[in-house]
């Protein structure tokens, strides 16, 4: 590994200042440009298993993983392999193949709400078509979502979102009609109380409750005991529907997602993330009755002309073969408890007010004493301590998402010894922050 600890960014700086000028921001999405963690973004060159190269030649461990997608490490051999094949068949078809069957089988089997699956090509577009789907179904126009999840950035989800909303400080966005989000009702995560009252409020009017099943976006945020079944038990007892976006959770939280894990199945799931292999995916699926609304089976109107693509569909399912060997998700789990348990005790040891967790190869970190139950429990964590904590991470070799309200992700490509490191790092940053 390259010691970073004076680390020279020369190229990362001239490459960023170009892009200011040429990009808003000088990214393709917000979160990117580090703006809630301060300092020059890091301009990658290439990425391999479970570290990241950027273009002065640092390497670094790497613990966003594009995001989730990369669960497997990055560039595995055998998703590229299954690619140059893909790629020799040509790249978009606007037909359909025999991929999409594949992929569709594998999901299908995988998680347990769906029967059918419309693929798309982001977890943003899974999700608008999703509302869609939730009001052309029930009937009705209201939505229940919690505030500090995100899911993706339509219109009508733009309403208390996490992600780069909440690192930009924005409750909304401008150029969102009052109109659109007037059907949104908010509520505080893992409150069952809140969306009983806001479902007493508006007696028939409400299509369902949409939720990340734990919450990635606002930080890493697990559901109470009890949360997600009673949610199942309201959405029923009013005659709406329960959404899983498992776009982050997906094939991640256990093979079957969150609803695997927790045993609560929803009427509707959102994918995206894992089942694109690094490649842009989304999807959306459900029982047969709903998904057979969508066009052409039925009235409502959804398309994509990149939709299915081939080379997606080949990296979604070589990445799900990757993980249905066995002990895929113990291992995930293994490695980032003892990553999660090591910055805790490294965060105790050294005096620092922290809480945090993980589940699979999922996990966030909080420079707050907690519990962090939602995201108004989140706000609380320092985030100047934060940024000092990333920076001095970078400087060491490793990488982390730039937002304390963002989850972290580990790969099958970590090492224990990557871990150690790790640790290592943390330990001689907390000491001097
Ligand atoms: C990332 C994410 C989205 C949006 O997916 P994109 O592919 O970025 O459009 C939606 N919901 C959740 C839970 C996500 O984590």
């Amino acid at each position: 590994m390259i010691s970073t600890k004076n680390l020279k960014t020369t190229k990362s700086e001239e490459i960023f200042a170009a892009a200011q000028k040429l990009m808003p921001g000088g990214v393709s999405s917000p979160v990117r440009a580090f703006k809630s963690v301060g300092g020059q973004p890091i301009v990658f060159d290439r990425v391999k298993g479970a570290y990241v190269w950027d273009v002065d030649g640092n390497q670094y461990i790497d613990y966003v993983g594009s995001w989730g997608p990369a669960i497997c490490g990055h560039a595995h051999p055998e998703v590229i392999n299954a690619l140059h094949e893909a790629l020799e068949k040509g790249t978009s078809f606007g037909a359909p193949s025999y991929l999409e069957n594949v992929l569709a089988e594998m999901v299908i089997d995988a998680v347990p709400s769906i029967e059918m699956v419309r693929f798309v090509s982001s977890g943003t577009e899974a999700c608008m078509a999703v509302i869609r789907l939730m009001r052309a179904f029930t009937g009705r126009d209201k939505i229940i979502k919690f505030s500090g999840c995100y899911h993706g950035h339509a219109d009508m989800l733009l309403v208390q979102a996490g992600s780069g909303v909440a690192t930009l400080g924005l409750p909304d966005s401008p150029g969102v009609p009052k109109g659109v989000t007037a059907n949104t009702l908010t509520a505080p995560y893992n409150d069952l109380e809140a969306v009983k009252s806001l479902f007493e409020a508006n007696p028939g009017e409400i299509a369902g409750v949409m939720l990340e099943p734990v919450v990635g976006n606002a930080g890493f945020i697990p559901p109470d005991g009890g949360f997600l079944e009673g949610l199942r038990v309201i959405t029923q007892e009013h005659g709406a529907l329960l959404v899983f976006d498992e776009v982050m959770t997906g094939f991640r939280i256990a093979y079957g997602g969150c609803q695997e894990r927790f045993g609560v199945t929803p009427d509707l799931t959102t994918l995206g993330k894992v089942i694109g292999g690094g490649l842009p995916v989304g999807a959306y699926g459900g029982r047969r009755e709903i998904m057979s609304m969508v066009a052409p089976a039925g009235p409502m109107y959804q398309a994509g002309t990149l939709s299915g693509n081939p080379l997606a569909m080949t990296a979604g399912i070589k990445t799900l073969e990757l993980l249905q060997k066995a002990g895929t998700y113990e291992y995930l789990d293994k490695i980032t408890k003892k990553l999660s348990n090591g910055l805790l005790q490294v965060a105790k040891e050294t005096g620092h007010a922290a809480c945090g967790g993980q589940i699979s190869g999922m996990f966030g970190l909080f420079f707050t004493a907690g519990p962090v139950r939602n995201y108004e429990d989140a706000k609380k964590s320092d985030s100047s301590k934060f940024s000092r904590f990333h920076r001095g991470m970078l400087e060491r070799g490793i990488y982390l998402a730039p937002s304390q309200f963002e989850a972290g992700f580990t790969s099958l490509a970590h090492t224990e010894e990557d871990i150690d490191r790790t640790l290592a790092a943390a330990r001689e940053v907390m000491s001097s922050l």
